[in-house]
């Protein structure tokens, strides 16, 4: 399976959100991995602004585990839609 791929304009919280992108997060202490709620998303954009570029910038989240800063952040695709499935 190849990588998800995304628009490479999507580079800033706000294109993140309008495009409904996710994020997946993983802690390298307690090795906790999983998506930070949308609201979280949404929190950031509001802290940072949405013209915050991501693109090689560590994430101001915390574990919400272990309270480790220096998570590491993956942008994710939004779950592909399913046209034949009701
Ligand atoms: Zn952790």
């Amino acid at each position: 399976m190849p990588e998800p791929t995304y628009p490479a304009m999507i580079d800033t919280l706000g294109a993140l959100i309008d495009h409904g992108m996710g994020a997946f997060m993983a802690c390298p202490i307690c090795l906790k991995a999983g998506r930070p709620d949308v609201r979280d998303l949404d929190r950031l954009a509001g802290h940072l602004g949405r013209d915050w570029c991501f693109i090689n910038r560590r994430w101001p989240i915390k574990c919400a585990t272990c309270g480790e800063s220096n998570v590491k952040v993956r942008i994710t695709a939004p779950a592909p839609p399913h046209p034949n499935v009701r």
